[in-house]
């Protein structure tokens, strides 16, 4: 078999042999779209290391698939040789994914092969199949299987040697996610406790002002006692609905309709001293999140951006499809998001630490929870955010968000 020959020799690159073999299972299998996902975060989620789209040649890659959204589908992983749903939208395994991915991409019958390394399931590769369904025979089960071996060798021989793949770097970047969500859960926590005293201390003060002949000048310390409060009050709400783990539901997302829903309200935001203009270029793939995530995070952007800019000015948000150099030196294409103001800029400082919970350079106005709330999101999906901005002059967030299919035709 042509499957047997491929193995990663000295020079020859990775990408490459995913792709023609990517490739070979198109064509062998006739299916439109193969893709290779490996599990990450202990097992609990599966991230796309690449996906062919065959008709169009479009590589399409981070992605993540969450083991909570999905759960039949992961068990059936770990249990059977291949996955094969010939009706995928309404199998038991696959029906799941149905309304989230099958359905927005035409999907119709899929056939998985669970990739073992060591004897451990590491990944799966995805033959997924656009147009009538179709019944996978005996030979076609036993080619997938072969393809996930393949697969499994070369990820054996080449992958799990690579010391900086983008994998295990995204790996990394979970782990400090899943501190940070500790962190919030514990925030939440304390902050919950502490709101009850809050609201405690607020009815003591009411009742005080309601004390007969009180002095004026008791009255008026009183009232800044309570909007001292009513502060503390929103702030804990605030570091509560931080720590709350909101359940999710991912989806194929075409970001340039998710920003139209919410542009009338960031105008409503930003107020007459603003100008606002949203601005997609070109044809704009296909990302896979929660359609609410992705307005909270814009949210966050969005304010952030109108807090920078006290006397007014301008914020542009463009979004296109982006080559950039992954770690391992390998570029990929994402589609970015850029959120770009033309306020008062960020130092060094603020520049290191805007991630940072809890860093606010507002004071009593701020939560410093914004930026974190971005990051967990966009890291969720499977994404980066970078930071451009020069004191006085303005200030960028560059959001990468993975694609997982083309534009809407
Ligand atoms: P908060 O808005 O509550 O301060 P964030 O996490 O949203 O918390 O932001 C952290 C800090 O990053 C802000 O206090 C501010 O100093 C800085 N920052 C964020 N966005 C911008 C921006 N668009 N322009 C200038 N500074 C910003
Ligand atoms: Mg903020």
């Amino acid at each position: 078999m042509q499957l047997a020959k491929l193995h990663a020799g000295p020079g020859s690159r990775l990408r490459d042999l995913w792709l023609q073999l990517a490739e070979i299972a198109a064509r062998a299998l006739e299916v439109e779209r193969v893709g290779v996902w490996i599990l990450v975060d202990d097992d609990r989620a599966l991230r796309c290391r690449y996906l062919l789209q065959f008709s169009s040649q479009q590589v399409f890659q981070g992605a993540v698939l969450r083991a909570q959204d999905f759960p039949s589908y992961f068990q059936a992983l770990q249990q059977h040789r291949t996955v094969a749903a010939d009706h995928a939208p309404s199998s038991s395994t696959t029906s799941e994914l149905g309304p989230s991915y099958l359905e927005p991409l035409g999907i119709t019958s899929l056939l998985d092969a669970p990739i073992y390394v060591g004897g451990k399931v590491a990944g799966v590769v995805c033959h997924e199949h656009i147009g009538a369904p179709r019944t996978w025979s005996p030979a076609e089960n036993d080619f997938a299987a072969a393809v996930a071996d393949t697969i499994a060798r070369v990820y054996g021989e080449y992958e799990h040697r690579h010391a900086e793949t983008a994998v295990e770097s995204y790996q990394r970047h979970l782990m400090e996610l899943h501190r940070m969500e500790a962190l919030g859960r514990m925030a939440a926590g304390v902050a919950h406790d502490f709101r009850g005293i809050v609201s405690i201390a607020l009815g003591f003060t009411e009742l005080i002002r309601r004390v007969p002949n009180l002095a004026p000048q008791a009255d008026h310390y009183a009232q800044r006692v309570v909007d001292a409060l009513q502060r503390g009050q929103s702030l804990t709400q605030e570091i509560m609905s931080f720590g709350k783990d909101d359940p999710i539901s991912p989806r194929v997302l075409d970001v340039g309709a998710a920003l139209s829903k919410c542009s009338h309200m960031f105008r409503v935001l930003l107020g007459n001293s603003i100008r606002l203009r949203v601005r997609g270029s070109g044809s704009v793939s296909r990302v896979f999140m929660d359609a609410s995530q992705f307005e909270r995070m814009m949210l966050n952007l969005v304010l952030n951006a109108r807090d920078a800019m006290p006397s007014g000015g301008g914020l542009d948000i463009d979004y296109e499809d982006s080559v950039v150099g992954d770690e391992d030196d390998e570029s990929a294409t994402y589609v970015a998001v850029y959120v770009k103001d033309t306020g008062i800029g960020m130092d060094e400082t603020t520049r290191m630490n805007a991630f940072k919970p809890f860093f606010t350079t507002k004071g009593d106005r701020g939560t410093g929870l914004g930026l974190v709330i971005v990051d967990q999101i966009v890291s969720r999906a499977g994404g980066r955010v970078k930071i451009d901005s020069e004191v006085g002059k303005g200030t960028t967030l560059q959001i990468y968000l993975p694609r997982i299919a083309a534009a809407v035709r």
